[in-house]
């Protein structure tokens, strides 16, 4: 992934109760930062995120971002993971409202809007998902907000020129890599394809 260019290095966290799968915990991020500097975009689909801001900023990463329904105080927890140096981001899923984000805009260094369903792998972009993209950057532009506007979840060639278009400019790739047998060549036609789109 580094090799093939990849600028960010975007981990899924799942703990089995805010999604159905479990996958990796702090001593994946610890594993990691060993490996490279380049930023580390951790997504917590997690209940209590809170719980997890302290072991995860020991274990090196650089971005935090957390789902507004799994913690009852969002700008809290947004204001801890930044004292621990962290960039703190927000997700929404596809039928969480942009207006779960509008009250802490300030206080965001990330919005990541959900293109499918968080949980499993592979799964297919949502198309009012392009709309909701518009409606985000839209209502970060009227704030002055200087937020990456991030996607996640069924980015391929095929669907990446819509949401760039729409106004993200930040992009979680997995199944698309992963599955293409050439990373490198994957990582460099989706960045063609945003290009091309321009
Ligand atoms: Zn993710």
């Amino acid at each position: 992934m580094l090799d093939g260019g990849a600028d960010w290095l975007h981990v899924d966290v799942m703990d089995g109760r805010f999604v159905p799968n479990l996958t990796f915990g702090a001593n994946m991020i610890a594993a990691l930062r060993k490996l490279t500097d380049k930023p580390i975009d951790v997504h917590l689909m997690v209940v209590e995120p809170e719980d997890y801001i302290e072991p995860f900023a020991a274990a090196g990463a650089s971005v935090f971002t957390f789902h507004p329904e799994a913690t009852v105080h969002v700008q809290r927890q947004l204001d801890a993971i930044k004292k621990r140096g962290m960039l703190a981001g927000l997700a929404l899923n596809p039928g969480t409202p942009l207006t779960h984000a509008e009250e802490v805009l300030g206080d965001l260094d990330l919005l990541l809007i959900m293109t499918v369903n968080p949980g499993f792998p592979a799964q297919s972009y949502l198309p009012a998902s392009t709309d909701k993209i518009g409606r985000a950057r839209a209502l970060l532009t009227a704030h002055g907000a200087r937020a990456f506007l991030e996607v996640d979840g069924g980015i391929t060639a095929q669907t990446i020129a819509a949401a760039h278009q729409a106004g993200a400019d930040t992009f979680v790739a997995g199944h698309a890599i992963f599955a293409s047998g050439d990373p490198a060549r994957a990582v460099g036609e989706l960045r063609r394809r945003c290009m091309v789109a321009v």
